[in-house]
């Protein structure tokens, strides 16, 4: 009776839902866990991809880590961090995004027991945070060096990475073929930061092999008008014009007013349209190009203009391409047609419009300032187009990345056996609870060879203790013996060229067990009702239907509790 007269702390608002302590932290993990199960099948060369289709009826098939995460649409607080590290895997190294994930997904796994056994979660944080350390030192000491290279030889090992890279997608069938064009492509851009300078251009039909690369520029031809079909489609050395101007009649009916006090005069205003038109054309034609590209509309009058003259014509060519044509010809987008100098005009070795399955493609190949590359993809579905597409842009960033950084690491699991085994050897050295938990994480990288494993439909108990074996021995001769993907056994991963660039292992050791400590230190989630009803239209309407029961049934259940 006395309990119930004493006054009640009303701390927030009504409806707002806290959970905390251990068991909130319990749930988390077990959400984390849950995500990392989702994408647990796609590691590897035999991982599997994931089909998802959302709401509008758009069929994505991917085997992309970061891609499947961003269209899972999670919406679990914490296994959003987990979202978060995938994408910014991407973006970072663009590789290794399912790696990330799984890892953190173990890491907290491997925590869970200590959790639950009342292990305070700090304890656990300060012992991973040095682990990841310990691991990050072994990364970098077991990384080899491809600098100082010929370029013959590092472009072949350029393209070692970007088969592994490559193995594990949907066109590893041919990545042989794909990581060669990948890294023509970047090497011929050279240091440029501009990744969009290497455009990627789609042309369903054909087979995988019908791709291509151009060293210069590719766009699919515009629209055009009349008198198109008589402009001259191929050029040896033209000269480039670039515009950001419109070439077309303007008839200013709907945004001027002008008053004429003589009908004699007008004759006059439509001339002065007319003229204005003519003066832009003319003064284009006296520049001296051959090809003359607008990212805004190039009229039927100027198209016909053009022809006349023997002048090829593009107008409304995307931003993206115009900029690239302007990178790799050397010319500078006009945003006038007065006074333009020679300077300004770009050049190519051939210009030519080519058809490339149905489709028809500008190409300007022979670039001189050569900065730029086009991979001209074919395929059969749209959704295997995309997912190609999806995957030489890994492979592009791992070029990139091993260009920059040139070191690499063994993958196929070896660099994570080697860290693991390095971290059990320096666990036993260490007194105090911590040895448990650097043991636990050395137990949790294990995961990327058991997986890979696992998704072949090879015995990982098995492969794992010939593992273990191999990186036991105290030559250190095993360190680089990883799963062997064909026959379910071991080999030497290093040696046959399974190589991944150190970065994508740095970076994604060091996102994953930054998620698993930010997971790890969350002991309280607190939902306030106001913000989640701002979630969307959607979201609102659907609570409408259920919520006045479902609002009875909360407050029934906090009056029962008090
Ligand atoms: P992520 O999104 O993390 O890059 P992937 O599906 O691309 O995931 O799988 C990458 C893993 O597959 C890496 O651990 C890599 O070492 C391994 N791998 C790639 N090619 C091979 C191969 N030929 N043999 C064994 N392992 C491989
Ligand atoms: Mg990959």
């Amino acid at each position: 009776m006395a309990a119930m007269l004493q006054p009640q702390i009303i701390l927030l608002k009504e409806g707002t839902d806290t959970s905390q302590g251990k068991a909130q932290l319990v749930s988390n993990i077990n959400a984390c866990t849950a995500v990392a199960d989702v994408v647990r099948t796609t590691l590897g060369p035999r991982g599997m991809d994931k089909l998802i289709h959302d709401d509008k009826g758009n069929v994505t098939i991917s085997n992309d880590g970061a891609t499947i995460m961003k269209l899972l649409d999670i919406v679990h607080p914490a296994a959003k961090i987990l979202v978060d590290i995938a994408k910014s895997q991407d973006s970072e190294v663009g590789d290794g995004t399912t790696t990330v994930v799984l890892l953190a997904g173990e890491f907290l796994k491997e925590a869970k027991p200590f959790v639950e056994d009342g292990v305070h979660p700090q304890n656990l944080i300060r012992s991973y945070r040095t682990a990841c350390y310990l691991a990050i030192e072994k990364v970098k000491e077991l990384a080899v060096s491809i600098e100082g290279k010929s370029l013959e030889e590092k472009k072949s090992l350029l393209a070692k990475c970007a088969a592994t890279t490559l193995s594990s997608k949907l066109i590893g069938g041919e990545k042989e073929f794909f990581a060669s064009m990948v890294v023509d492509a970047v090497i011929a851009i050279g240091n440029e930061d501009r990744l969009n300078l290497i455009g990627v251009k789609k042309v369903p039909g054909g087979t995988m092999r019908d791709s291509f690369l151009v060293n210069g520029v590719a766009f699919k031809k515009t629209f055009s008008y009349a008198g198109f079909e008589q402009q001259p489609k191929k050029f040896l050395n033209p000269k480039i014009l670039l515009l950001n101007i419109e070439l077309e009649l303007k008839s200013e009916k709907e945004n001027a007013e002008i008053r004429l006090s003589d009908p004699s005069q007008y004759q006059s205003i439509v001339d002065a349209e007319w003229n204005i038109i003519y003066d832009k054309l003319d003064k284009c034609v006296k520049s001296g190009a051959k090809v003359v590209l607008s990212r805004l509309a190039i009229g039927d009058l100027a198209t016909q203009y053009f022809a006349d003259r023997d002048i090829f014509c593009a107008g409304r060519v995307a931003e993206e391409d115009l900029q690239r044509v302007a990178a790799a010809t050397g010319g500078t987008i006009q945003t006038s047609v007065n006074n333009i100098i020679d300077e300004v005009l770009g050049t190519c070795e051939v210009f030519e419009e080519r058809q490339v399955g149905n489709e028809r493609f500008n190409i300007f190949s022979g670039c001189p300032s050569g900065r730029t590359a086009t991979i001209v993809l074919r395929g059969g579905a749209d959704q295997f187009i995309e997912e190609a597409e999806r995957s030489l842009h890994d492979a592009i960033m791992i070029v990139r990345r091993a260009l920059k950084n040139s070191t690499v690491v063994a993958g196929g699991g070896a660099i994570d056996m080697e860290i693991s085994r390095y971290l059990r050897q320096h666990a036993r050295t260490i007194a105090g609870k911590s040895q448990l938990f650097i043991n636990s994480y050395a137990k949790a990288l294990e995961v990327i060879p058991r997986q890979l494993c696992d998704n072949a439909g090879f015995d990982a108990t098995d492969v794992l203790n010939k593992l273990r074996q191999k990186h036991a021995l105290p030559s250190g001769e095993g360190a680089p013996y990883g799963v062997d993907i064909n026959t379910g056994g071991i080999e030497d991963s290093f040696a046959n060229f399974v190589w991944e660039p150190s970065v994508v292992k740095i970076n994604a050791i060091n996102a994953a067990t930054e998620a698993a400590c930010l997971i790890l230190s969350v002991d309280e989630t607190v939902k306030n009702p106001k913000s989640e009803s701002a979630q969307g239209e959607a979201a609102a309407s659907a609570m409408a239907g259920r919520g006045h029961g479902g609002g009875f049934r909360g407050r029934g259940r906090g009056m029962r509790r008090r």
